[in-house]
């Protein structure tokens, strides 16, 4: 049942009880005056809970819409995850990891996988070389060991 479908009906008890001239002198007509009061009062609140349910839904539907657009934005960024390439110093392989690392605040190091040497530790400055793009090779990754 709708809210405005409600207000009519007690919109039309109210012209009803003028129609048949039920007013406060009897005690039922006083009765039924305040209880159709009653009625327009809880109409207006329900009215007003529905006003206010709306919004609501409104605010979590943008809401919704704002987490879809960052999960979207998330996993782009997962998607295009950049690797950062650096020869190692002693067997002067390249070493991809991944750009993302760079950025954790965490001290890092990536040893070669090649020879297990370091070639990257965050806690020192190593330029990096070139930065490439493209898949996270599954095998190499394990091959990343971040600094205890
Ligand atoms: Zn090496």
């Amino acid at each position: 049942m709708s809210m405005g479908n409600i207000k009519e009906r007690v919109a039309y008890l109210q012209g009803l009880t003028q129609g048949l001239n039920v007013n406060e002198r009897s005690a039922e007509g006083k009765l039924l005056i305040n209880i159709i009061d009653v009625l327009d009062d809880m109409a207006e609140e329900f009215n007003n809970i529905q006003m206010v349910q709306e919004d609501l839904e409104t605010y979590i539907e943008s809401m919704d819409d704002d987490l879809t657009d960052l999960e979207d934005e998330v996993y782009e960024d997962i998607d295009n995850e950049e690797l950062v390439e650096v020869q190692c110093p002693s067997c002067h392989e390249t070493v991809s990891f991944e750009s993302s690392l760079l950025e954790s605040d965490d001290d890092l190091e990536v040893s070669c996988p090649h020879c297990g040497d370091i070639v990257y530790d965050s806690t020192l400055e190593i330029e990096v070389s070139d930065m490439g793009n493209g898949q996270v090779n599954s095998d190499f990754r394990y091959g990343i060991h971040p600094g205890i």
